[in-house]
């Protein structure tokens, strides 16, 4: 929350000093509130004063570490057309002692780059279903399947110390807190030094608890806003985020838990439409009863789209990227570093099945007619990308495919990369399948 000068100028020593280099407290104040100055700056301040400070101005949602360099909350807006989320949603699967060894390998599959983005199964839910001992086995077989993070759902607190004490070095969430048991919970929690998460029969119930682990100095909370149904868990997402961002209620500024394992019955398609839904409104973390290749491409694709900056392009990385297992001898073709241009090109190369080594060219992440009109995709450009990526000792075919669109670069290509013959492809990404099937190099 920007704070106002007046509210900055009443924690001032108010002694006009001078000692911070403005001529009175007030300007002081009023320089601090507009970002000239730190608060720090003035050496008289009091602790209390600046402590107060740093609780007001701090951002209305709680920002949490947690796991191997996972990071939850710290978000500022509820549109994100108003600016860009700040955390991610993180993406669980859940497993318990009957299953988690049938599923940990199929989490540890999903594992690939997407636009330098490398999308796994974020975090493992270990779920209690009533033995200590196995439940203790299953955590540590989570620990070991090498994802970020680790949720320890329980509500039993003997069985929460005993896979605490297994898995704490991970920096796991116990997510378990609730009217009944949030005492003994708070202190497993505080003791291990982990986030902890507080349900409840409602969100009223749940505030209540929240408030009271506020009060015994516990702030290192997630709300699990998982109700009886999808209807009940959504109002509660929307509100907890609400309360927070438009109310500044700084009790509800927690990050959020979506248990979809619970609320979807293991209908993989329902979950990963309600988990597309829960990743714009508002789930820090969902968790799902199964991942796969399928659902997981989707849901990433949006994940990686929702938390991207919309005011810069994604990019690829511009090299030589072979398809269909091209080898030195294959045509080449070229395009742009706009990803949606290198998605679209590439899908009808693989699906040409002709071997092909695609170079993406530097082309400032603009799509092909935008950055040829930019002056970022011409033939000077082209060529030198050509001579500092060194194309020339990574290929042998000297045949350089490039998008129909930009046909009327044949001529000044052919001038600055001598010995390659350019090709002029189809207007449409689409018509390249015929046209490579045809060519005869
Ligand atoms: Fe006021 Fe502190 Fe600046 Fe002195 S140093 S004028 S007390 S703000």
């Amino acid at each position: 929350m920007a704070l106002k000068g007046m509210d900055i100028f009443k924690l001032l020593p108010k002694s006009n000093c001078k000692k911070c280099g403005n001529p009175t407290c007030m300007a002081f104040a009023m320089k601090v509130a507009a970002g000239g100055i730190t608060i720090d700056k003035c050496p008289d301040i009091s602790a209390e004063a600046l402590a107060a400070l740093s609780e007001a101005s701090a951002p209305p949602m709680k920002k949490l570490a947690f796991g191997k360099d996972l990071q939850l909350g710290g978000e500022t807006v509820l549109f994100r057309h108003d600016k860009t989320f700040v955390s991610k949603s993180l993406y669980s699967v859940s497993v318990s002692a009957a299953d988690v060894d049938a599923k940990l390998p199929g989490i540890q599959l999903i594992d690939y780059d997407r636009i330098g983005e490398q999308m796994r199964v974020d975090v493992v839910n270990v779920e209690f279903t009533g033995d200590s001992g196995k439940f203790v086995d299953a955590a540590k077989k989570a620990q070991g399947a090498g994802r970020a993070g680790i949720i320890l759902e329980v509500t039993d607190a003997a069985a929460a110390k005993a896979a605490l004490d297994a898995v704490k070095a991970d920096k796991p969430i116990l997510n378990g807190a609730n009217a009944g048991n949030w005492e003994a919970f708070n202190k497993l929690a505080t003791e291990a030094g982990v986030i902890l998460g507080v349900g409840g029969k409602n969100l009223d119930e749940i505030y209540d608890t929240v408030l009271k682990l506020e009060g015994a100095g516990n702030k290192n909370l997630v709300v699990d806003v998982t109700a009886g149904s999808i209807k009940e868990t959504f109002a509660n997402a929307v509100e907890l985020r609400r309360a927070a961002l438009k109310d500044n209620d700084r009790s509800s500024g927690y990050p959020s838990i979506v248990n979809l394992h619970k609320l979807a019955g293991g209908d993989e398609n329902l979950q990963i439409a309600l988990a597309s839904l829960f990743t714009l409104k508002y789930g820090s973390i969902i968790i799902l009863s199964t991942m796969s290749y399928a659902t997981a491409l989707p849901l990433y694709g949006l994940r990686q789209n929702v938390f991207t900056d919309p005011q810069k392009p994604m990019k690829m990385e511009p090299k030589i990227y072979p398809v269909n297992g091209a080898d030195e001898n294959s045509i080449v073709a070229l395009t742009v570093d706009f990803a949606l241009s290198y998605f679209v090109i590439n899908g009808e190369l693989e699906r040409s099945g002709v071997p092909v080594n695609l170079v993406v060219a530097d082309a400032g992440g603009y799509s092909v007619l935008t950055s040829w009109a930019a002056g970022k995709f011409s033939a000077g450009t082209i060529s030198k990308f050509f001579k500092e990526a060194g194309i020339e000792g990574k290929v042998k075919s000297r045949n350089l495919l490039i998008p129909g669109k930009v046909a009327v670069l044949k001529g000044e290509l052919e001038e600055n990369l001598p010995g390659w013959k350019i090709l002029v492809g189809p207007n449409e990404a689409a018509g390249v399948v015929k046209w490579l099937k045809d060519f005869k190099g």
